[in-house]
């Protein structure tokens, strides 16, 4: 698919500077210069500033607010100068109480227009290289977070290598960042796509099929069972399209366009409480805002991304 990088977090060819992850001393160098940034992040919230909260801030490396963070984890370099992620989680803002999706959390050691936000909620106002960093940031900081511990023996592990694994001390093991495939599925019949919804999802709210990929199991395949097991629909031919990385914490989708090859639904109904065929027309609706049923796709996610270029024709 010719357009397949233009989806949010499609990329923004980061140099990851992977040669500096292995130079000890040249990190060491890149963590004390004043060239250098740091994206800091609370709780899995990048910083942002600006009007509409829709620029990653860099801060100079030693700012007061990095105070007490962890070991910076080295993202890439940006114009020759490299660029560190910091997790601040340990900073406990005024209000104690679990901040709701939509909050801004605003620290006493920055300016009044910084504010720490889901990147859910600024993602689709970023340019392509603040995305890239603040998926990578977010995605990465969240794996060290939860693997502090070695999974071969269970002794605390330590970061290496810039953060780029986490090496034990007690067994010798490494273990390298996570990143967890999902099938996710445009299935066609001829004029009509295949659209379902959780149980859970806020009302009018549905998407396209999609499900985590099983070891030993390849892309083709997973698509075939997912859709059989949710809807019951019998997929023939299967073609890649796109992928998105999606920190929420550490999934990687793969979109892909799916021939049905029979079109009657049975529910799971662990998986799915509704789908439905939707013509083109129906689905232009569902952009619209106008169906009945149906609510337009959540801006920023491949489903919506997918489907906006199925019906344009431009899924080449
Ligand atoms: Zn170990």
């Amino acid at each position: 698919m010719r357009h397949a990088e233009t989806v949010t977090f499609g990329g923004s060819a980061l140099d990851r500077a992977d040669t500096l992850r292995a130079d000890q001393r040249a990190l060491a160098d890149a963590m004390s210069d004043p060239r250098s940034s740091v994206l800091a992040l609370w709780r899995g919230r990048p910083l942002f500033a600006g009007p509409g909260l829709d620029r990653l801030v860099r801060l100079p490396v030693g700012h007061a607010a990095l105070d007490g963070a962890g070991e910076p984890i080295l993202i890439g370099r940006e114009d020759g100068c490299a660029v560190f992620a910091a997790d601040i989680s340990h900073w406990m803002p005024e209000t104690a109480e679990e901040p709701s999706e939509d909050a801004e959390q605003h620290h006493p050691a920055l300016p009044g227009d910084h504010a720490f936000r889901e990147l859910r909620s600024s993602m689709t106002a970023l340019g392509p290289r603040d995305a890239e960093l603040a998926a990578t940031a977010r995605a990465i900081l969240g794996w060290h977070r939860s693997h502090r511990f070695c999974a071969r023996c269970g002794a605390e592990s330590a970061a290496a290598r810039g953060g780029w694994v986490r090496v034990c001390a007690s067994c010798g093991g490494q273990h390298f960042p996570r990143t967890d495939p999902v099938v996710i599925m445009l299935v066609v019949s001829g004029p009509r796509v295949l659209l379902g919804r959780s149980p859970h999802w806020p009302g009018g709210m549905y998407s396209l099929l999609a499900g985590y990929m099983e070891p030993g199991e390849c892309m083709e395949a997973a698509v075939r069972r997912e859709v059989l097991e949710e809807a019951g629909v019998h997929v023939g031919a299967v073609r890649y399209l796109a992928s998105q990385p999606w920190p929420f914490p550490a999934s990687l989708m793969l979109g892909c366009l799916a021939e049905a090859e029979s079109e009657a639904i049975t529910l799971d109904p662990a998986e799915l409480e509704d789908a439905l065929w939707v013509g083109r027309t129906e689905l232009l609706d569902v952009f619209a805002g106008t169906h009945p049923r149906i609510r337009p796709p959540r801006a920023g996610a491949i489903a919506g991304f997918l489907l906006r270029n199925w019906l344009a024709d431009r899924l080449d």
